[in-house]
């Protein structure tokens, strides 16, 4: 059994109201540690602390920001076995996923802004005829809260951190209560780092207690929070009263688009990785899969074949490729959807079943599933379920599918298979998301801007979209 504690002003403590939640090992539904029940007195010593060393890490020169957030970096990459060991013990995916994915993310998380940081520059304009001359200046905001859930633990957590500190911020943050460990793990890390005490404080705990505390907290200016829809709505309706700035990556529901013309084999591989990978708990994740009706039947049986071959198993098993889905109420959330579907005649064509994993059979697995369905209305085909299940129909016309994509409150991402240049642009100038990949899933360049429309949120992370997000403009008008 381990303890995680609160990281505050470089320190480790213990919650102040001493109440603890216990901390679940998803492969095999055993509880392996206990985590703080943060309260607002714990959230009041984090915010201190930030504030405290607002004023002199504000000051801090862009090289001496940058120098510490790349040597984060590189301690995470030295220390990358044991941070997937972590992530994939405390959520349940596959390590081999852990070790490629998200702890190299983690650090690139933190190198690409220690790098971003220096090239970050504002906006100049001279009035002509005026005798002035405007500049803009980029001031960090102060204290900032990072809130982050529990599908890519340290990937996301970290992809609000480092932009929030390189901009000069101070940051309370909270991650999931679900996968604190990785996050605990960081704090030690920060330190080594040379990281000043209380540029980074990690508050643990539940959504409505910890979290709750930071998106109420007068002083805290920003919140920039990474999660749920329902979530999102209610951090907003707290938020915006007291005005505070707000970047809310919510839900998906996202399309994958295949016409007949596209590259046949590759699609078929990605589409396998799209739909399943971290078992299907990624908000990128394609679950409504539109495939052309010519190649219909032979992309059925395909994708079939290929998912039949997947390999369900422990996670900590080099050549499992679906792991334990993240908890016990999540794997019985997502059975619920298979249920529901099948009362709207939805057809599941493989999987739909729990697993029992030798030796772990109190482990929460589930098969991958696909699900055919007859109509793109049905809840399987419109709410979100985040997890190993997607849906697949034809359809005839671009029209047709185009409007069945866009008929979901989300629209976060989509993915088009098509070799045809107009038809690349058509679509991907109606689609309504934040990021359409063509002949490509999930490939990411961390200078794009990142984040939904609709259900899916507001405002945009990465590149110099996160850096303006945690700096104010100012304006400064010098007539001469
Ligand atoms: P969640 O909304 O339940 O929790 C996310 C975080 O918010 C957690 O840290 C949680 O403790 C906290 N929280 C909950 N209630 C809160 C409150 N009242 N005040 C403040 N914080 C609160 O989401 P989840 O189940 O952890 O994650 C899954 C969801 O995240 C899915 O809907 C998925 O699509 C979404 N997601 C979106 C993106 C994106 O970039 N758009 C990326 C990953 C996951």
């Amino acid at each position: 059994m381990h303890t995680i504690q609160n990281y505050i002003n470089g320190n480790f403590h213990d919650p102040v109201s001493n109440d603890w939640i216990d901390n679940y090992c998803p492969a095999n539904g055993e509880i392996y540690g206990k985590i703080p029940n943060s309260s607002k007195d714990d959230v009041e010593n984090a915010y201190i602390a930030a504030q405290s060393a607002f004023p002199s890490w504000s000051q801090t020169t862009l090289e001496e920001r940058s120098r510490i957030l790349i040597k984060i970096s590189e301690l995470i990459e030295e220390n990358l076995q044991r941070f997937a060991e972590a992530e994939s013990k405390d959520n349940g995916k596959p390590i081999s996923l852990a070790k490629v994915v998200d702890i190299p993310r983690a650090a690139s998380n933190f190198r690409f802004f220690g790098n971003a940081i220096t090239q970050f520059a504002s906006e100049s304009h001279e009035s002509i005829g005026q005798d002035a001359v405007n500049y803009t200046l980029r001031q960090p905001l102060g204290v900032v809260g990072c809130i982050s859930p529990w599908n890519l633990p340290l990937y996301l957590f970290t992809w609000k951190i480092a932009p929030a500190i390189a901009a000069g911020n101070c940051v309370v943050s909270k991650p999931s209560e679900i996968t604190p460990m990785t996050a605990y793990l960081l704090g030690d890390i920060c330190n080594q780092a040379g990281l000043p005490k209380g540029v980074l404080n990690i508050v643990h705990g539940l959504g409505s207690t910890t979290g709750q505390a930071i998106i109420e907290h007068p002083d805290i200016k920003a919140i920039s929070f990474t999660g749920g829809t329902t979530t999102g709505s209610h951090i907003a309706k707290v938020a915006a009263p007291m005005f505070k700035k707000l970047s809310l990556e919510l839900g998906g529901k996202n399309p994958n688009i295949i016409f007949a013309d596209c590259d046949y084999n590759e699609m078929l591989e990605t589409t396998v990785l799209s739909s399943f990978s971290n078992q299907g708990q990624i908000c990128l994740c394609g679950s409504r899969i539109f495939v052309e009706a010519s190649i219909y039947k032979q992309f059925k049986q395909d994708f079939i074949a290929k998912v039949k071959r997947l390999k369900v198993g422990h996670p900590s098993e080099p050549d499992t490729n679906i792991g334990a889905l993240v908890s016990k109420s999540h794997l019985e959330k997502v059975i619920q959807y298979i249920e529901i579907a099948k009362q709207e005649n939805g057809t599941v064509l493989c999987g739909g079943h729990e697993v029992s994993v030798k030796g772990f059979e109190n482990g929460y697995y589930l098969e991958p599933t696909i699900i055919e369905v007859s109509t793109d209305e049905c809840r399987i085909n419109q709410e979100e379920v985040f997890g190993p299940v997607v849906t697949i129909m034809p359809f005839n016309t671009e029209d047709n599918v185009l409007q069945m994509a866009n008929k979901v409150k989300y629209g976060l991402s989509a993915t088009i298979w098509t070799n045809d240049l107009k038809r690349t642009m058509r679509l991907s100038n109606q689609i309504q998301a934040g990021i359409v990949w063509v002949n490509t899933w999930m490939m990411r360049d961390l200078r794009t801007p990142f984040g939904g429309v609709k259900a899916s949120g507001v405002g945009r992370e990465g590149g110099f979209e996160a850096l303006r997000f945690f700096t104010e403009a100012k304006n400064v008008c010098i007539k001469y």
